[in-house]
């Protein structure tokens, strides 16, 4: 076993903390209030999060010694409904990155009108140096000390980096065992056989991948033969990548936190994630190098010349310093908070499409709302009907941004972002402030 690494990661162009540049970024994202002429009160109450709980998390070692790691769960805004966001296991996870994540929750849930609010959680640590065993607990004991904000009409986690369905079915049966009744809908993304939903496993990848065939079609590109770099090789990147490859476009390039590889002509992706699904800790290098793809850096996959880039795997990846490197006609943010507000400029001056994260990645918000409708109806809907209606709403949220970003001359980001706030303020302005 490794030994748990819990360094941080900082930005690579300010230097400061990832989590609080990831911060720094929403903040500065949330001026699109100002386009809004919203009451300094409201917006004062919108940069905040509602509630935010900072836990212990013991855990026990396989070798019997007790190690604590640092989690957190932050409630952005529940004025539209229960607050909606995964649980991330990364060394990279503070409050900070967690209240940036819980932000963008809050709109995304508004973009596509679903009725949640903005939450996310993690916890400080390297997933790939715990054992089975001690993952399992590290899992349980994170549940258990987020049961004062847990439950099914209040807080519904669901996955994200380094966590995964087998986690989402522990943290149910953690629930589910307290209660002494199972409780599906506590979580979502969890195994179908306990009340998963069909699609959700590849409900984000299946958003991002429509997301980028309306941005080509918006292009005036073909998505036949489209170009298409993906970075991030997770359960995100590696299924939009297949995604676009069954639309016809040409994935030449994907890359993982252990570099990238690339094929002018092409890469089979499928056959990618066959071989990760028989050596699941193989990294991807090694991989693509028994396809005989060429070896390159994350840093070149960005520089790609293509027609789309998703970048697929954390936030900050694009920013001051490489943005201007960035060749791609449009970028789909896979990810969350991809791209630093300074990268979002370079990219906006140099004529690039972006198709902001909480558009392009809300598949999986809107599939999990899904789950959870259908488990309080007890009553599971088929494949298709899932993936249809996650279409549909995509769409709409689309062509919405699309057409409020025409009207005010803005990039889709900033009418993302507007639509999106506009709905909580005007959910906050219906509700009246208690007292
Ligand atoms: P994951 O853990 O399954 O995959 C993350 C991938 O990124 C892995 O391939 C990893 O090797 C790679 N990676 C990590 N650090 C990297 C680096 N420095 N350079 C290059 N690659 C690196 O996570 P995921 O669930 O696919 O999530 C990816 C992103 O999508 C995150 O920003 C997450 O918040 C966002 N997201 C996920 C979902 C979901 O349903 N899982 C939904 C919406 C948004």
């Amino acid at each position: 076993m490794r030994s748990p690494s819990h360094t941080a990661p900082s930005d690579h162009a300010s230097g400061r903390p990832s989590g609080s540049q990831a911060l720094a970024t929403a903040l500065q994202q949330f001026a699109a209030a100002d386009l809004l002429g919203m009451d300094t009160g409201l917006r004062a109450l919108l940069r905040r999060p509602k509630r935010a709980l900072s836990v212990a998390v013991p855990v026990r070692r396989d070798d019997g010694s007790v190690e604590v790691f640092d989690g957190f769960r932050v409630h952005h805004n529940v004025t539209r409904g229960p607050a909606k966001g995964g649980v991330r296991y990364h060394p990279s996870v503070d409050l900070d990155e967690v209240r940036a994540l819980a932000m963008w929750m809050t709109w995304k849930c508004a973009v596509v009108a679903i009725p949640f609010g903005g939450a996310k959680g993690g916890v400080s640590v390297d997933p790939a140096a715990l054992s089975a065993g001690e993952h399992e607990r590290l899992t349980r004991r994170f549940a258990s000390e987020l049961f004062p904000l847990l439950g099914p009409e209040r807080d519904i986690p669901a996955a994200d980096v380094g966590t995964d369905d087998q986690d989402m079915a522990w943290i149910m049966d953690t629930y589910s065992t307290a209660r002494g009744y199972s409780v599906p809908e506590v979580v979502t993304g969890k195994p179908i056989e306990l009340g998963g939903s069909q699609g959700r496993q590849d409900a984000t990848s299946l958003g991002v991948a429509h997301c980028a065939l309306l941005a080509l079609r918006d292009s005036g590109l073909d998505p036949v033969g489209a170009t298409v770099a993906v970075q991030g090789f997770g359960k995100v990147g590696a299924a939009a990548a297949r995604r676009l490859v069954e639309a016809g476009c040409r994935v030449v390039a994907v890359s993982d936190v252990t570099g990238g590889v690339h094929a002018g002509a092409g890469l089979d992706v499928a056959g990618l994630q066959r071989s990760r699904a028989e050596a699941p800790g193989a990294p991807l290098v090694d991989l693509g190098a028994g396809q005989g793809a060429d070896l390159i850096t994350n840093a070149e996959l960005l520089a790609l010349d293509v027609d789309v880039l998703v970048p697929a795997a954390l936030e900050n990846v694009l920013h001051r310093d490489n943005a201007p490197d960035v060749r791609a006609r449009i970028v789909v943010e896979g990810a969350n908070g991809p791209l630093t507000p300074e990268a979002d400029e370079i990219l906006s001056d140099a004529g690039r499409l972006v198709v902001p994260d909480v558009v392009a990645n809300a598949g999986g918000v809107v599939v999990s709302y899904f789950e959870w409708v259908q488990n309080l109806q007890a009553y599971a809907w088929d494949e298709q009907m899932v993936a249809d209606r996650m279409t549909g709403l995509l769409e709409k949220a689309y062509a919405l941004v699309a057409e409020v970003a025409g009207e005010r001359a803005v990039s889709l980001r900033l009418a993302a972002q507007s639509v999106a706030i506009s709905r909580v303020a005007s959910a906050h302005r219906r509700r009246g402030l208690y007292p």
